[in-house]
């Protein structure tokens, strides 16, 4: 998928004043963080489980290299054929020809990340291979001229009824209708048809297990079951860092992963895969590949920002953050948004294409506090901005003033005299309405609300009268 995270800010800017959008926003706002505030609730222990779920992901990441041969040689060994991609062109090809040894004309897909990473969907079908979304939101922004997600686990969370009563109108020359359970129905019926005439099924992959060579998938509307057992070739394609050494840690994984996405205690599907059809099975398929694809993360393994590899993709720093309620998932222009989208794109599509991603944020730390493997965001956010100054890539006037406030932070005499300039100052803008309207050096901060004014005293002139008083 081509990044447009270098259009952060006009994006943002389109967001908010996209009417739909907010709408849907409001509407969806909170329901994924009540719901996981009550979940955690179940696990006597959540802080122990998140310690722990930290430990199995560093284990693996810290010595990524052993366990990746490890699932190589249990997944070898259950008929599986094990394929290494280094970036999005190499997924596109492999797959491709994979379809061309079998013979392959239709595709079905339940969701992949890593497939919306590598714009996998139209290297398939320049190759005369349709394919098929089957997860509900993903198939909703298949058939709106393949429109990128704006979450990980709800990609269609900024659409309304209406929207999507129109698409499938539109694509399946049905009566419109307004029914969610109506309009499911109809999905289901036009995809069974699919599912059943694919002679692929493309799969992401939510944990792979070293010891027994199986992949864990975690779904709610179950296709996909019938991605990975109905097709007789099933492609999993995957991140290198998705690893994990046992089945018992993907119980513990498991505890926390459903808990922290969508607040339910498990989700409705939970697939553990294990090698191609065996003698006298009645499903699942006769061949199976593994893609485990790099695109960026080997890089970051021994890097300052390794703690992120750790992440789970289960969505709940996003569903918290106060940026990515407001703006939606598709102003931050790449595959992943919100808080983790902020740290990875600039991590896997380079630093300099996303300049303002770690921005995008108030470090309120919100995210760091529900991040079930504690990722340490605002952390990392922080420290890739520290790494565009270090090299010159943020603007010569936001560097020079920067420069300029720390002499002056550094100097307590000036510091007070500027503070008390700039509230007499703000408050002679403000000329008794309590807020400001237009703020000459720094406009955008007033395009969309109105910027309180201060009230009374600096700090430090507070502060020194409190001493006074006793
Ligand atoms: S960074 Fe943490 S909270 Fe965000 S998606 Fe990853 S695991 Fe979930």
């Amino acid at each position: 998928m081509e990044s447009r995270a270098h259009r952060f800010k006009q994006n943002a800017v389109d967001s908010l004043a996209n009417p739909v959008l907010q709408a849907s926003m409001k509407k969806a706002k909170g329901k994924f963080v009540d719901k996981r505030a009550i979940a955690i609730k179940e696990i006597d222990d959540f802080e122990a489980t998140r310690e722990a779920a930290k430990r199995i992901r560093n284990q693996v990441i810290e010595n990524l290299d052993l366990w990746l041969e490890k699932f190589e040689q249990t997944a070898t060994a259950r008929g599986a054929k094990v394929l290494w991609a280094k970036d999005g062109a190499e997924i596109c090809r492999l797959v491709v020809e994979i379809g061309k040894q079998h013979g392959v004309k239709k595709a079905v897909k339940s969701k992949s990340m890593l497939s919306e990473e590598a714009g996998l969907n139209l290297a398939l079908a320049a190759a005369g291979i349709q394919p098929v979304e089957t997860d509900l939101g993903e198939y909703i922004l298949q058939i709106n001229d393949n429109e990128p997600p704006s979450h990980i686990i709800a990609p269609v969370v900024h659409k309304s009824l209406d929207e999507v009563a129109d698409l499938f109108h539109k694509t399946h020359h049905t009566p419109r209708k307004t029914d969610i359970p109506q309009l499911t129905r109809e999905a289901r019926e036009v995809l069974r048809e699919h599912f059943l005439t694919a002679e692929m099924g493309i799969s992401g992959g939510n944990f792979l297990i070293a010891e027994t060579g199986s992949v864990a998938l975690v779904t709610n509307e179950g296709n996909g079951r019938m991605v990975t057992t109905l097709p007789r070739v099933h492609v999993v394609v995957t991140g290198i860092e998705k690893v994990i050494p046992t089945l018992e840690d993907l119980a513990t994984l498991m505890r926390l992963l459903p808990r922290s996405a969508t607040g339910q205690s498990i989700s409705n599907y939970v697939s553990v895969l294990t090698g191609t059809k065996a003698e006298g099975e009645s499903d699942g398929p006769e061949h199976l590949y593994f893609i485990l694809v790099d695109n960026g993360r080997a890089e970051v393994v021994g890097s300052e920002f390794q703690d992120m590899l750790r992440c789970i993709r289960c969505g709940a720093c996003m569903n918290h953050c106060p940026v990515y309620q407001t703006i939606g998932g598709q102003a931050y222009g790449w595959v992943y948004p919100g808080p983790m989208g902020s740290v990875l794109t600039p991590l896997y599509t380079g630093l300099e294409n996303a300049l303002d991603l770690p921005h995008a944020a108030t470090l309120c730390n919100q995210c760091g506090v529900v991040c079930p493997v504690k990722i340490p965001l605002p952390e990392l956010l922080r420290k890739l901005r520290e790494k565009q100054v270090e090299r010159h890539l943020r603007p010569w006037f936001e560097r020079l003033a920067f420069r300029l406030w720390a002499w002056v932070a550094s100097r307590p005499a000036l510091y007070g005299l500027g503070t008390r300039f700039a509230v007499r100052y703000l408050e002679w803008l403000a000329d008794g309405k309590g807020s400001i309207s237009r703020l000459g050096l720094a406009p955008e901060w007033t395009q969309g609300r109105n910027f309180p004014a201060p009230e009374g005293k600096t700090f430090r002139e507070l502060y020194a009268q409190r001493g006074r008083n006793g």
